[in-house]
C-alpha cells in the first residue's frame, strides 16, 4: 500500500515483529518463565484481594503502595528514585523516547536482548552493537573505542546477558559507566538467579539506571518492571510515562505477591539448583557446548545443527527457543529455559534421543 510506504519509515517497515510462537500442548521452555504457578494455599487469599478491586476506577497513577513494598522487598534506598513500567519492555521504550531520537545513538554488546535494537529503531535512534568474543565476553578496549566513536545517548547492558546467560565482569561494566558520555541502563532482569547487582553502586553513578522485572520470578503475566536511579532521571521519566501504565489488577496482585515474596525466592533457589543439574546433564550429551549460566536458562550450541534438533524437540512436545536463524555467533544455538525437575528430565531425554 502506497500510504504505508509513504508514512511508515523504511527502517520500521524492514523490522520483523517480535514473534511469540504458540506453546499450546507443549512443555514451555522458550521464554524464561518460572515454571511454578502461585501455590494453592495463596490462591484464595489473592482472589479475595482481587474481589475488592474497583474496576470502574482508574488505578493509582503513582502506584504508591506497590512502590513502598518494592522498596522494602528489594532494599531500594530512599535516596534513589523508582519508576514502574508495564514490563521492563515498556521502560526501555520510555528511556528510548527520553534520550533517543534522530541524530542520537544507542549502544549494546551483541548478541543481547533483541528489544534494545527494535526499540532504538522505533525511536529513530541509531543502534550500534559491539560483538562479544567467542565465549560471549566483551572486548573492553573495542567497546570503549566504540563509545568514543558513537557518543551514545544510552548504553544497554543486560546483567546477566540474554541470550548468552553470562554476567560480564564488574570491572568491564564500571569502565563502561566511567567512559559513557550518556546514560547506562543496567538491565538486571535475571538478578534473582545471579544474585549480582549494581544497586549499591547506583548512588555513586548518577548516569546509571538499573532495571528489574518480576517476569522471571513467577509473575510474567502481571507485566511489572521497575527502574531505579538518580531521582532527577526518574523525574524526567515520570514526565513521559503514561499515567495509568500499571493497571489495578497488577498493582493489587504484585502487592500481594511481594507480601509473600519468600515463596518466589524459594522457587528461584530451586531453579538455580535445577540449572546446575540440567547443565551437568547437557554437558554429557555428544557434540553439545554448554555455556555457563547465571540465569534461569542455558545456552547450548549443537554442532550437528540446532534447527533440526529444535524441530525434533517440538515433535516430542517440548518448545525451546531456536536462535539458529539469528545466525552469526548464535548459529546452531538453542536457549533452554530451566523448568521443573520433571520438565528438565524430559528435555534431557528428548535431546539425548535427537543426538544419538
Ligand atoms: N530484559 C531482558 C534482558 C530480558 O531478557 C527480558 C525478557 N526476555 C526483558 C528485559 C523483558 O522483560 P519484561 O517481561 O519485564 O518486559
Amino acid at each position: 500500500m502506497n500510504l504505508i510506504e509513504r508514512l511508515v519509515r523504511p527502517e520500521v517497515r524492514a523490522l520483523t515483529a517480535y514473534h511469540v510462537p504458540s506453546a499450546e500442548g507443549l512443555i514451555k521452555l522458550d521464554a524464561m518463565e518460572n515454571p511454578y504457578s502461585l501455590p494453592e494455599n495463596l490462591r484464595d487469599k489473592w482472589l479475595q484481594k482481587l474481589r475488592r478491586v474497583e474496576l470502574n476506577r482508574y488505578p493509582d497513577a503513582d502506584a504508591g503502595k506497590l512502590k513502598s513494598k518494592i522498596r522494602a522487598v528489594f532494599d531500594v534506598p530512599d535516596e534513589l528514585g523508582l519508576v514502574l513500567g508495564n514490563g521492563s519492555d515498556e521502560l526501555i521504550q520510555i528511556v528510548a523516547s527520553l534520550v533517543g531520537g534522530p541524530g542520537r545513538g544507542f549502544m549494546a554488546p551483541s548478541p543481547t536482548f533483541s528489544m534494545y535494537e527494535i526499540i532504538s529503531i522505533a525511536s529513530s535512534t541509531i543502534f550500534n552493537s559491539v560483538p562479544l568474543d567467542k565465549n560471549f565476553e566483551p572486548d573492553e578496549t573495542g567497546f570503549l573505542q566504540q563509545i568514543e566513536r558513537v557518543n551514545p545517548a544510552c548504553i544497554f547492558i543486560a546483567y546477566p546477558n540474554n541470550p548468552t546467560a553470562n554476567s560480564f565482569a564488574t570491572d568491564f561494566i564500571e569502565s563502561v559507566i566511567k567512559a559513557a558520555p550518556g546514560l547506562v541502563l543496567i538491565d538486571e532482569a535475571y538478578n534473582t538467579f545471579s544474585g549480582k547487582t549494581f544497586l549499591q553502586q547506583l548512588e555513586k553513578y548518577p548516569n546509571v539506571l538499573l532495571m528489574r522485572t518480576l517476569s522471571k520470578s513467577g509473575l510474567a503475566g502481571l507485566r511489572l518492571g521497575m527502574i531505579m536511579g538518580h531521582p532527577e532521571w526518574v523525574q524526567m521519566i515520570e514526565k513521559i510515562r503514561l499515567p495509568y501504565n500499571i493497571n489495578c489488577l497488577t498493582q493489587v496482585s504484585a502487592e500481594f505477591c511481594l507480601d509473600h515474596y519468600s515463596v518466589f525466592s524459594e522457587q528461584a533457589a530451586q531453579i538455580v539448583k535445577d540449572r546446575a543439574w540440567l547443565a551437568e546433564q547437557l554437558s554429557q550429551l555428544d557434540a553439545t557446548i554448554v555455556y555457563p549460566s547465571d540465569t534461569n536458562f542455558i545456552l547450548v550450541r549443537i554442532e550437528q545443527g540446532a534447527t533440526s534438533v529444535f524441530e525434533a524437540l517440538k515433535n516430542q512436545g517440548i518448545l525451546v527457543k531456536n536462535l539458529d536463524p539469528v545466525g552469526g555467533a548464535l548459529k546452531n544455538c538453542l536457549r533452554l529455559t530451566v523448568g521443573t525437575p520433571n520438565e528438565n528430565s524430559r528435555l534431557v531425554e528428548a535431546l539425548r534421543a535427537c543426538l544419538e
